[in-house]
């Protein structure tokens, strides 16, 4: 019984992910430069895959980029911290979907912003939410949070270098 069910619930999954759909209406996501992306505000505690040390958790789950982020926290952060963190949680994606995981070709670049982002994948996906407030300002409409659509398109990922933090002194 248990490996049908499985199959049940793996089968939408499959052909959500191959639809393109749009999200949901009341779902907060977005789909970004063919990428869908579900933000979900939860309790850190409930990530479930990430260290609850961790405001934000970003997870392939098939197509989909999964975003969890800390209720707690967004809700208490000023306007640039939750602007920051979903940017910084999207470039997870987008370095997931879009770039195979290069990361941008950041090495070490990150330190620049504290210890935490000298990872490669940290480095990239903090220099993703400074371009993006660099452009956008403290849009999160332009985020796609809350399936809404801003004014504002956000850099696309192949933009976010080493070079451009240098030059935009991000
Ligand atoms: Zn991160």
């Amino acid at each position: 019984m248990r490996v049908p069910a499985l199959r049940m619930l793996a089968l939408p999954l499959l052909l959500s992910s191959c639809a393109f759909l749009p999200p949901a209406p009341g779902e907060n996501g977005t789909f970004m430069f063919g990428t869908r992306v579900l933000y979900i505000l939860k309790d850190r505690r409930e990530f479930g895959f990430c260290s609850a040390e961790l405001v934000g958790c970003t997870v392939p789950l098939g197509s989909i980029c999964v975003v969890q982020l800390d209720q707690e926290f967004f809700e208490k952060a000023t306007r640039w911290q939750r602007v920051n963190l979903v940017a910084h949680e999207l470039g997870h994606c987008l370095d997931l979907r879009k770039l195979g995981l290069s990361h941008g070709g950041f090495t070490d670049q990150g330190k620049r912003w504290g210890a935490y982002y000298r990872a490669p994948s940290e480095g990239f996906a903090e220099a993703y939410a400074r371009a993006y407030i660099a452009r956008c300002g403290l849009d999160l409409d332009s985020l796609g949070w809350m399936n809404a659509q801003g004014s504002c398109t956000p850099p696309h990922p192949r933009e976010v270098t080493p070079e451009l933090i240098e030059t935009q002194k991000l």
